[in-house]
């Protein structure tokens, strides 16, 4: 009986969306899906934050500053800094943070032969692993530039493809406040925002953090693993 009321309940409720949107018979199935989709986007209000080409003398700040907002990042490391930065890159897994093969030095894999892609991939797998006792499970393209054989040599190495949905590009460093409403701004549930912690001088990048991380989780986002 109880089911019987909680169906005509929802009857009624479809059926008042109906009017209020008559144009179309589909209306009421239309109206159910979209109120799912929506509850379910609400319940997934997440967003992954990446940093690319460390580690660098920037990073150890990053650090700092996720450790005091109890966030974990994904850190896209490019093998001959793994190995420069070293006591970095332990801290990195120690503190819970996820390592990614960024490639051994930001080369476009796209001008690159099969072998030389291939040795790309697995020289910094095998750098991130001997330096923080991780082996990475993701992988990012430099430039996200990648073509179907690459793609797939990065597949071959047990590799996920990771890539972004908000580019604050703050390499170019456009001012800490445009860096911010940057990644607050174009943020949608399941994104991936793409930072910077090495390649240069990182202080705007470093300086945005405690504001995005303030505004994304005032709009209620909790922040995931790339
Ligand atoms: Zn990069």
């Amino acid at each position: 009986m109880a089911k019987l009321i909680a169906l005509l309940g929802a009857g009624a409720l479809i059926l008042g969306f109906a009017q209020a949107n008559p144009p179309t018979t589909e209306a009421p199935a239309t109206v159910t899906v979209a109120a799912a989709t929506v509850q379910a986007s609400a319940a997934r209000k997440t967003v992954a934050l990446t940093f690319d080409d460390g580690p660098s003398k920037y990073t150890p700040q990053i650090l700092d500053i996720l450790r005091r907002n109890k966030v974990k990042a994904t850190f896209c490391m490019l093998g001959n800094n793994a190995g420069s930065y070293k006591k970095t890159a332990k801290r990195i897994v120690r503190e819970g943070h996820r390592v990614c093969n960024h490639s051994r030095n930001h080369a476009d894999f796209t001008t690159l032969s099969t072998s030389a892609a291939r040795s790309q991939v697995v020289w910094t797998q095998r750098k991130i692993k001997k330096v923080t006792g991780r082996t990475p499970h993701v992988f990012r393209f430099p430039y996200g530039s990648s073509n179907s054989r690459t793609r797939a040599v990065v597949r071959d190495e047990g590799l996920r493809i990771v890539g972004w949905t908000v580019d604050t590009r703050d390499w170019s460093r456009p001012g800490t406040s445009t860096i911010v409403s940057r990644a607050v701004g174009k943020t949608r549930p399941g994104g991936v925002i793409l930072m910077h912690d090495g390649g240069g001088n990182r202080s705007q990048s470093v300086a945005a953090l405690d504001k995005i991380f303030k505004r994304l989780k005032a709009k209620g986002y909790t922040f995931v693993l790339a």
